[in-house]
């Protein structure tokens, strides 16, 4: 098998907003419906925003309404929680 070098696939994280390997940080996903999910399988379709895995950068996501200007969806103290618990 002869593997080709690939790049790494780089993305930037709504939190922090630093560029980061893309398999190191979790897929916010906004569903048909308009709930924001963690696409833990990097499958799910729909608009997406990356995020580095902590509640870190989710806590300034929240702050600075950078999921809501990516995707068009408030992410609510609720929803904040939910996606605080996925993360762990
Ligand atoms: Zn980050």
């Amino acid at each position: 098998m002869n593997e080709k070098i690939k790049k790494t696939p780089m993305r930037m994280c709504v939190g922090c907003r630093q560029m980061h390997e893309k398999k190191t940080l979790v897929r916010i996903v906004r569903d048909a419906d308009g709930a924001l999910h963690m696409d833990l399988k990097g499958k799910a379709s729909g608009r997406g925003a990356y995020i580095c895995k902590n509640t870190e950068c989710l806590g300034r996501a929240l702050k600075t309404k950078a999921i809501e200007r990516a995707l068009g969806v408030a992410l609510t103290d609720e929803v904040f929680k939910n996606l605080a618990e996925e993360i762990k």
